[in-house]
């Protein structure tokens, strides 16, 4: 039976890339996304892969949307949380929404989303949970004390949860991608990616969506029970942890 996978952020970006080689690789997948309904429509007529649309930073929103997934596909087996946002700013002129919007949509979807899903997978004694952190949770980032600061937490939430549900045959690794070619990374001005940032990433390029998938799929393999609690960096060598 295939496995039922859901992605949060799943229609654009990075979580695309995860919906649709998942799909590829047999899983019944699941997108969910925000509020960019034309790129969810989109997404979905070209992969027909189901797009469900909540915000993931709302815990009410998520018990309702997981039930309607699980309704529609079945028992979720494998949740990759990918949805994630920026409000950048410098910390001294960083307002209260700036810092709440990223903190409960990058960290605060961990609990809201895996909460639904964790008592399902320990009963079945089956689960894959994969967060999608960040290079700038490890290191920090000029600008973005909100969003290092979510990222960061993503990490820590990672080690937890894994050591809690080791035994029950559930695995919880975290992703933490550098740069990556996605419309996140296309708002960064050209001049600031070709001056600043490509210079500090030894293979000169940014990474692709598809390569944060394949660590994706790694990770949820059926054979993969033993990693749990790892930070994955997939960064071109920008920081080595
Ligand atoms: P994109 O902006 O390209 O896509 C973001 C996706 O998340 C969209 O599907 C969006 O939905 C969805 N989303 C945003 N907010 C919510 C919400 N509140 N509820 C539900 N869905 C939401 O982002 P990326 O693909 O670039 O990033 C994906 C993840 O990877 C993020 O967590 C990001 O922090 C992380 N990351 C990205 C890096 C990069 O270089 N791109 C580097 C390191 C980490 P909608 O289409 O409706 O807006």
């Amino acid at each position: 039976m295939a496995r039922v996978a859901l992605v949060t952020g799943g229609t654009r970006g990075i979580g695309a890339a995860i919906s649709k080689a998942l799909k590829a690789a047999g899983y019944k997948v699941a997108a969910n996304y925000a509020g960019n309904d034309a790129a969810a429509e989109k997404f979905k007529a070209e992969n027909g892969i189901p797009v469900y649309k909540w915000d993931v930073s709302s815990f009410e929103a998520c018990a309702a949307g997981v039930k309607q997934v699980e309704s529609d596909l079945g028992p979720i087996e494998v949740l990759v949380n990918n949805a994630g946002i920026t409000r950048d700013g410098a910390f001294h002129k960083m307002t209260i929404e700036q810092w709440n919007a990223v903190i409960n949509t990058n960290l605060g979807s961990l609990f809201n989303v895996t909460r639904q899903v964790i008592e399902g997978m320990r009963a079945r004694k089956f689960g894959r949970v994969v967060n999608i952190s960040s290079i700038n949770g490890q290191k920090g980032q000029f600008g973005q004390v909100n969003y290092s600061a979510a990222k960061a937490g993503d990490i820590g939430f990672t080690k937890a949860l894994a050591l809690e549900n080791a035994k029950g045959g559930i695995t919880v690794n975290a992703i933490c991608p550098g740069y990556i070619n996605t419309e996140m990374v296309q708002a960064v001005p050209k001049e600031v990616l070709e001056k600043s940032i490509l210079p500090q990433i030894p293979v000169n390029r940014l990474g692709e969506p598809e390569e944060i998938a394949r660590a994706v799929l790694f990770l949820a393999a059926d054979d993969a029970g033993a990693i749990t609690g790892s930070t994955l960096t997939i960064n071109g060598g920008q920081y080595m942890v």
